[in-house]
């Protein structure tokens, strides 16, 4: 079999990279280049997007000699949409969409934040764990379920690293490889904790505060010799990394997961890694992390992650490749993960079977073939507006009555905080009204545990499809 080649452009923040991989994860070439400002200054978005214009193409021609391939091979071209800085972003999709009517490629639109956890999946091995998402950007604790990557907990503020490089730039370290390795390395010589103060809000976290309060006294504390710069930079990283700490155990406890993969510049930090690592192995589990090849943005996770959408199906229109500067990691379908788990299903029977005595003991999983684009349902009393739709729509009842009266399942939960998600709870006689309702032909299935086996237990056909208001 061919082997699946992609092409993908990174150049969300100050990093421009173009990387080649093959579909098992096989990184052929991966060329970046860092728009480096002077110390005590940050970058801003119209100078870091002349860089990353300047540098693009001679890092497409370098990642094509690299990889040995020309663009004849190449499957698809994938890019970042977004989130980030708008002006640096804008110069991957422009060219994006130049090289694909050039080269008649189809295009693969990427988020930034998904391409960091599939790119440490694959590079780490780690299967379904926590991941705790670390960057100048971003700053979120996410778990997989149910066809996403659910956010548990984020900071509410500014990102964990932008607060760390913010403090550099008050010491007046250099940006050099980056302002937070500077810090880091500064930190190790620290000797004294100073008190700093620390904001953890349920599962979220606030950086904005700390760093108004260490911006504020840093340069009284420096004169009057109470501590040093490295104490300053020791008691800032032992501070916000608890606090990260913190939320992940808690996120870790909420879904029942052992292991984390910490991504993002962040995650490079190994005072973090061996703080989690400690909470970690208290708790039996693992800590998985990359070093700096793959944690800082790169081209490579970009082409890696479109190209799993790629090889399920999924390409963007050259009339959608827009970039956006806000795009929530809980915003994509994950399709490559939702197969995954499909695949090792087996044993679909003939509808009919053993509904009775199955009903209550397993999940249910409503499968829509086609989609279409607006429906209300209702759970409980509260009514819940369905704008996305997938292909797979699962619904999970494993009590099919006391749960759902009681609202106590931990997935029920989840999708009332996250808004307008696609997972809703009905009882048996509720999902098969709802498909006559929604008109359109639904499989009902009931999915035993384990995902052992599958058997199909209705099936209703209808002819019209379209948008419909179902009370029960
Ligand atoms: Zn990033």
């Amino acid at each position: 079999m061919k082997r699946m080649i992609a092409l993908g452009f990174e150049g969300s923040a100050n990093k421009i990279g173009v990387g080649v991989v093959t579909l098992d994860g096989t990184i052929l070439s991966n060329p970046r280049h860092t728009y480096i400002t002077p110390p005590g200054q940050g970058f801003l978005p119209r100078e870091t997007a002349q860089h990353h214009l300047q540098h693009v193409l001679p890092l497409v021609k370098s990642a094509l000699e690299t990889a040995k391939i020309t663009p004849d091979e190449i499957d698809c071209l994938c890019y970042t949409k977004g989130p980030g800085m708008g002006a640096p972003l804008q110069v991957s999709a422009v060219v994006i969409r130049v090289l694909s009517q050039l080269w008649k490629k189809p295009i693969v639109a990427v988020n930034h934040c998904v391409a960091h956890i599939e790119m440490g999946r694959i590079v780490t091995g780690a299967d379904d764990p926590v991941v705790l998402y670390v960057s100048g950007g971003n700053t979120q604790v996410i778990a997989y379920s149910e066809g996403r990557y659910r956010i548990f907990g984020e900071t509410i503020d500014i990102a964990v690293g932008n607060c760390l490089d913010r403090f550099a730039r008050v010491l007046q370290l250099s940006n050099d490889p980056a302002p937070g390795y500077n810090i880091e390395q500064l930190a190790k010589k620290g000797e004294q904790f100073i008190d700093l103060p620390y904001v953890v809000k349920g599962m979220d976290v606030s950086f904005s505060g700390i760093l108004s309060f260490i911006e504020a006294t840093t340069e009284e504390k420096l004169k009057n010799n109470e501590c040093t710069p490295a104490d300053l930079c020791y008691s800032l990283q032992e501070t916000v990394f608890a606090m990260l700490v913190e939320i992940t155990e808690r996120a870790m406890a909420h879904c029942d997961k052992k292991d984390i993969l910490i991504v993002g510049g962040v995650g490079c930090n190994e005072r973090l890694q061996e703080m989690m690592r400690i909470m970690c192995s208290e708790r039996g589990g693992m800590l998985y992390a990359t070093d700096d090849r793959y944690c800082i943005d790169n081209g490579a996770m970009i082409a890696y992650t479109g190209l799993l959408a790629f090889a399920y199906g999924e390409t963007t229109p050259l009339e959608e490749s827009t970039f956006t500067q806000r795009f929530r990691t809980d915003e994509v379908h994950a399709i490559w993960r939702d197969k995954k788990e499909l695949a090792s299903v087996t044993g679909i029977d003939e509808p009919g079977d053993k509904i009775e005595e199955n009903q209550g003991s397993g999940s249910v999983l409503m499968v829509v073939p086609g989609s279409f684009s607006h429906c209300v349902c209702l759970y409980g009393k509260q009514e819940r507006k369905l704008r996305e739709w997938s292909k797979l729509w699962v619904v999970e009842l494993p009590d099919v009555t006391s749960e759902i009266e009681s609202n106590t399942h931990p997935l029920n939960r989840l999708s009332m905080e996250s808004g307008n998600q696609c997972n809703v709870y009905l009882d048996y006689t509720v999902v098969q009204n709802f498909a006559e309702v929604i008109h359109v032909p639904v499989k009902i299935m009931l999915l035993m545990k384990e995902c052992s086996s599958m058997t199909v237990v209705d099936e209703c056909d209808s002819k019209a499809a379209g948008s419909c208001d179902y009370v029960p």
